[in-house]
């Protein structure tokens, strides 16, 4: 190991020559060279030779390992983390900004110390650090306020659909331009929709493109209990003129502001402050600036002097885009089918849809499989819902004779054709995988068969799906038109 007291004393001399074996190269190099000067003042003799691993095998390791151990948190960009240095027992990993090195060091920092510990077999310890790309500055990973910003919560992330793309063109315009064209902002829109997500990418976008812009963003409890504690400590002007000589100040959940008229009359001078010097305001909350009951109609009125956008609640068809995108930010391939599955089943809540992924992806692990339509279906439970116990073998039937273009009676017939044999063996399977009949009951159905040639057709079914393509892109295809028309 590196750290000079760390590096195995067994290895010394062995036939006049001195094997230090290290795990990563130029560090090690240099630390061995101060160990062999005293091995050398200690009356040692030989040659030092510095034995090492490949240090990016090492750290691909130690990045896989990771993801087995946190598939939540886990990220495609972590293929963009680099092994920094490996000095003193302690891991440099150099990230590509500082949200990134901030988000993981919050959530990450335990799976990668356990996985670096696992893979080199020394007790080492793990830091994150934003490396500088060519001149471009570090955008701090956090703003005034501390607020962190999440990596994940930028424009690029965000799906833009008929339920928020005034929200989101809005917020892009504020980020080029602050104070300069809707002001105050604000965002509101029930639990779940992206308002915060939007504001994380107005502070991303607006460093980015200045990072010298003083930008304050906080919840507005944090703004009330600032202010509360501003009081009782005697602190007031430091408070007021936090907030008053910002350039952007984005306040989520004002409607936290409701019965709160002491911090009402200080938000109010805060925003006459800031608007009356041009400065950027965007604020958020759960209903209208109207609706917003027990807040004072001044500042209510002042609430709409800007733009005022609404977020809906996503359609199918932008459900289904989040669900793509937030797997691809996993670096998660998902097979046809299956991200209309999630969005099928889950409608108002846009953090659920993620949560649907992170147990497909811990189940595809568990399993050492792919993720597939059928694995989806069975890591949700959706198999067992009420809905699915409603289909019919007459469902499946009637959809696989129209896929297939075969007629009912054939497939419900004697008849064993190969044109006929494989669109029936499906319905078994299907039948088995999406309804609660027993076999015998599914081969009742379907000719008359017994249950061993159901359970023989389920299997050749399985086989095919999972050495053919094109029929397990059918098949995945077939399964989300049945599902869908219950
Ligand atoms: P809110 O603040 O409105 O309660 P959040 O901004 O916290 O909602 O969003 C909840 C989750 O949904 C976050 O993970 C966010 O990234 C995601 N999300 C919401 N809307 C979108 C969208 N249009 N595109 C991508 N992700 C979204
Ligand atoms: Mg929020």
């Amino acid at each position: 190991m590196e750290a000079d007291n760390e590096i195995p004393l067994t290895a010394r001399d062995r036939g006049g020559r001195v094997f230090i074996p290290v795990v990563h190269e130029v560090l090690s190099r240099r630390v061995c060279q101060k160990k062999w000067k005293n091995i050398a003042a200690a009356g040692g003799a030989g040659e030092l030779v510095v034995k090492t691993q490949d240090s990016r095998q090492l750290f691909e390791n130690i990045l896989e390992r990771a993801r087995a151990l946190d598939p939540a948190n886990t990220r495609k960009w972590f293929d963009d983390l680099v092994l920094e240095s490996f000095d003193g027992g302690i891991l440099h990993i150099g990230c590509p900004d500082a949200a990134i090195a901030q988000y993981l060091h919050d959530r990450c920092l335990a799976a990668f110390t356990q996985a670096a510990q696992n893979v080199t077999g020394h007790l080492v310890s793990v830091q994150f650090r934003p490396v500088r790309v060519g001149a471009e500055p570090i955008i701090p990973a956090t703003v005034q306020s501390g607020v962190k910003l999440h990596p994940d919560y930028n424009f690029d992330n965000f799906v833009v659909g008929p339920c928020n793309r005034l929200a989101h063109a809005s917020c892009i315009a504020v980020s080029q331009n602050p104070g300069a064209i809707y002001n105050p902002l604000f965002l509101y829109g029930n639990v779940g929709l992206g308002k915060t997500h939007l504001l994380h990418a107005i502070c991303h976008e607006s460093l980015r493109n200045k990072p010298t812009l003083s930008v304050q963003f906080l919840n507005c409890e944090v703004f009330v209990n600032g202010f509360i504690s501003a009081i009782e400590k005697g602190q007031l002007a430091d408070f007021q003129n936090l907030y008053r000589s910002v350039d952007v100040l984005i306040i989520d959940d004002v409607q936290f502001l409701r019965q709160r008229e002491q911090s009402q009359e200080e938000f109010f001078h805060t925003f006459n402050a800031l608007y009356n010097n041009r400065r950027q305001i965007v604020l958020t909350a759960d209903s209208a600036p109207a609706d917003l009951q027990s807040l004072e109609e001044r500042l209510i009125s002042r609430f709409k002097w800007g733009l005022v956008a609404r977020l809906d609640a996503p359609s199918y068809e932008t459900r289904i885009a989040i669900v793509k995108k937030k797997a691809s930010l996993r670096g998660l391939d998902l097979p046809e089918g299956v991200a209309e599955l999630i969005a099928e089943h889950i409608k108002s809540n846009i953090r659920e849809l993620e949560g649907a992924l992170t147990i497909i992806y811990a189940t595809a692990r568990t399993a050492q499989s792919p993720i597939t339509l059928n694995l989806a279906k069975q890591a949700l439970g959706f198999q067992d819902n009420p809905t699915a116990k409603s289909l019919s073998m007459g469902d499946i039937i009637a959809a696989v004779s129209e896929s297939f273009d075969v007629r009912i009676t054939d497939l419900q017939s004697k008849k064993r054709s190969q044109s006929i044999t494989l669109p029936r063996q499906l319905c078994m399977y299907l039948a088995r995988t999406l309804t609660r009949h027993s076999l015998e009951e599914i081969g009742g159905h379907l000719g008359g068969r017994d249950h061993s040639t159901v359970l023989h057709a389920c299997t050749k079914v399985e086989q095919l799906y999972k050495s053919d393509a094109n029929f397990r892109s059918r098949i995945d295809k077939l399964t989300t038109h049945i599902t869908r028309g219950m």
